[in-house]
C-alpha cells in the first residue's frame, strides 16, 4: 500500500501555530469570564433567572472580549505596522504611537489600539487599521446601527433608543438615532426602495402557479394626512428659557402623503409589491410611477393590471398616461358613498333615499350605467342643492362611467375595493407618523415614509447596504 506523503509548507505550519495560539488565548479569555461569573452568582444553588441576570450582565465582556482577541490576531501585520507610504506623495512614513478607541458593535464595545500615521508634507494624518477593519468614522459601528435604525421606524426614537438598550445593552441615545436615520434615509428615492424586477417576477411566479388566468396585479393610489410642521418652526433654540416657556409659535398642520401600491391578489390574500409614499405634489408621484415603469419593474405581460382609485380627477390623469392598458376600477365603495350623498340631498332621510342608492348600486353592479344616467336626467330636483347634487352625480358617473363594471370586474377576479391602499397608508404612514405630539417637517416625514416603504419592499437590508457605500 503506498502512502501518499504529505507535503507540509512552511505558510501551513504558520498558519496552524497561529490557529493554535488564537485558540488557546481564547480558551483563556474564556476561563477569566467564567471566573467572573462565579464570583458574581450571588450563591451556589442561584435559580435560573438569577443565572439568567449574571450572565446577560457579563456576556458582552466574554462576546467583546472574544471579537477583540480575533481582531487582534487577524491583524497582528497591520497593529504592528511601523512605517506607512503616504497615499499622495508616496513619502515613507513613520508610525507614531498606538491610540486607542472603542468601537460598538452588536457584541459589545471592542477597544482596539492602533499606529498613527501622520504625513507632515500633506499635512495628512490616518489609522490604516481603521480602514482595514472597516470601522465607522464614530463610535457606533454599522451593525448596531442598522438594528437601531430598524427598531426606529418602527417606534420612536424615544422608545427606540430605551428599547435598544434594554434588550441589547448598547447604549445610542435617541439623537443619535434621529441623526443615523437621517443618513441613511437621505436622498432615497422610489428607485431605491423598489425592489428588484427579478424580485417581482418570483412574487407574481408565485401566485400564478397552478393557475389558469394570470394572476391580478392591482395598482392604486390615494393620499393619507400625516402631522406636519411648517419649515418656518425651524430655528428655535430649545436651550432658551424665554422661548421655551412660551407656547410654539407655529401651527401645525396635516399635510397630505401621497402614494401608490402595487400588490397581488391571491385569492383573498393581498401580495405587497411595491409601495411609494411621500408629502409630494402630484406631478412628483406622476413621475415616480412613471420611473416604475420606465426602469421595466412592472411584468406587464405577465399579469393582468388593474387600477383601482377613487374619483380624484388627477389619479386617473396620471394612471392614463403611465399604464393605458390597465383595467380601470371607480373604487365601489367610493361610489356607494357619493350615491349617498346625492340621495340625501334629493330625498333627505327618508327611506326612498336608501332604495334609490340601492337600486343603482344594483344597476351598476350589473353594468347598466346608461339607465342611471338617463334616470338622473328624468329625475325631478327637489331643490336648487338637490339640482347641483344631481348634475354632479351625473357628471360623476359619465367620467367613471367604464370603470363601474363591477359584475365584469368581479368575474374577471378584479377588486371593488381599494382596501388594500387603505391599509398601506395605515401602515406605512400612520402607524409611525401620527403619534400623539409628533409633527413632522417634510423632510423627515419623507425620510421616515422611504424607509418604511423599504422596510414593506423588503429592500431595507439593500437601502442600509447603500447607506454603508
Ligand atoms: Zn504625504
Amino acid at each position: 500500500m503506498g502512502c501518499a506523503a504529505e507535503v507540509i509548507t512552511l505558510d501551513d505550519v504558520r498558519a496552524r501555530q497561529q490557529h493554535q495560539a488564537l485558540r488557546h488565548q481564547l480558551h483563556e479569555r474564556f476561563d477569566r469570564w467564567l471566573d467572573e461569573v462565579e464570583a458574581q452568582l450571588p450563591e451556589p444553588k442561584a435559580t435560573v433567572a438569577q443565572v439568567s441576570e449574571t450572565i446577560w450582565a457579563l456576556r458582552q465582556s466574554l462576546t467583546a472580549g472574544v471579537a477583540q482577541t480575533i481582531v487582534e490576531q487577524h491583524h497582528q501585520g497591520e497593529r504592528d505596522r511601523q512605517v506607512l507610504r503616504c497615499a499622495t506623495c508616496d513619502r515613507l512614513v513613520q508610525a507614531r504611537p498606538p491610540v486607542s478607541r472603542t468601537a460598538r458593535t452588536l457584541v459589545g464595545d471592542i477597544e482596539l489600539a492602533r499606529p498613527y500615521f501622520y504625513c507632515r508634507y500633506c499635512q495628512l494624518g490616518t489609522y490604516p487599521l481603521d480602514e482595514v477593519l472597516g470601522l465607522s468614522a464614530g463610535q457606533i459601528q454599522l451593525d448596531v446601527q442598522q438594528a437601531a435604525t430598524e427598531l426606529a421606524i418602527e417606534v420612536p426614537y424615544d422608545t427606540a433608543s430605551r428599547l435598544f438598550g434594554r434588550l441589547s445593552g448598547i447604549a445610542i441615545s435617541s439623537e443619535r438615532l434621529h441623526a443615523v436615520t437621517r443618513q441613511v434615509a437621505e436622498g432615497l428615492s422610489v428607485w431605491d426602495v423598489a425592489p428588484s424586477r427579478a424580485e417581482i417576477d418570483q412574487c407574481v411566479a408565485q401566485v400564478a402557479a397552478g393557475r389558469f388566468r394570470r394572476p391580478v396585479l392591482v395598482l392604486s393610489m390615494d393620499g393619507a394626512y400625516v402631522p406636519s410642521r411648517p419649515e418656518s418652526a425651524r430655528g428655535r433654540r430649545p436651550g432658551q428659557a424665554r422661548h421655551r416657556a412660551r407656547r410654539a409659535r407655529w401651527r401645525h398642520e396635516w399635510r397630505e402623503a401621497k402614494g401608490f401600491r402595487f400588490y397581488l391578489l391571491d385569492g383573498d390574500r393581498i401580495v405587497h409589491v411595491l409601495s411609494w409614499h411621500q408629502v409630494q405634489n402630484e406631478p412628483d408621484l406622476g413621475e415616480a410611477l412613471q420611473e416604475v415603469k420606465d426602469a421595466g419593474l412592472i411584468p406587464e405581460e405577465a399579469v393582468r393590471l388593474c387600477v383601482i382609485c377613487d374619483g380624484a380627477e388627477w389619479i386617473w390623469k396620471h394612471v392614463q398616461q403611465v399604464f393605458p392598458q390597465a383595467s380601470q376600477v371607480l373604487d365601489y365603495y367610493h361610489c356607494a358613498e357619493y350615491l349617498h350623498r346625492m340621495a340625501k340631498a334629493q330625498y333627505g332621510t327618508s327611506e326612498q333615499a336608501h332604495e334609490w342608492v340601492e337600486a343603482t348600486l344594483t344597476r351598476l353592479y350589473l353594468g347598466k350605467v346608461g339607465q342611471v344616467l338617463g334616470g338622473l336626467r328624468r329625475m325631478y330636483p327637489t331643490s336648487e342643492e338637490a339640482r347641483q347634487a344631481i348634475d354632479n352625480c351625473w357628471v360623476y358617473l359619465k367620467e367613471h362611467r367604464g370603470r363601474t363594471q363591477y359584475r365584469t370586474l368581479r368575474r374577471g377576479g378584479y377588486p371593488l375595493g381599494s382596501g388594500g391602499m387603505e391599509s398601506a397608508n395605515k401602515f406605512i404612514c400612520h402607524v409611525r407618523l401620527k403619534r400623539p405630539g409628533a409633527w413632522w417637517y417634510e423632510e423627515s416625514s419623507n425620510q421616515m415614509l422611504a424607509l418604511r416603504c423599504a422596510k414593506y419592499n423588503g429592500t431595507f437590508p439593500q437601502v442600509f447596504a447603500r447607506y454603508q457605500r
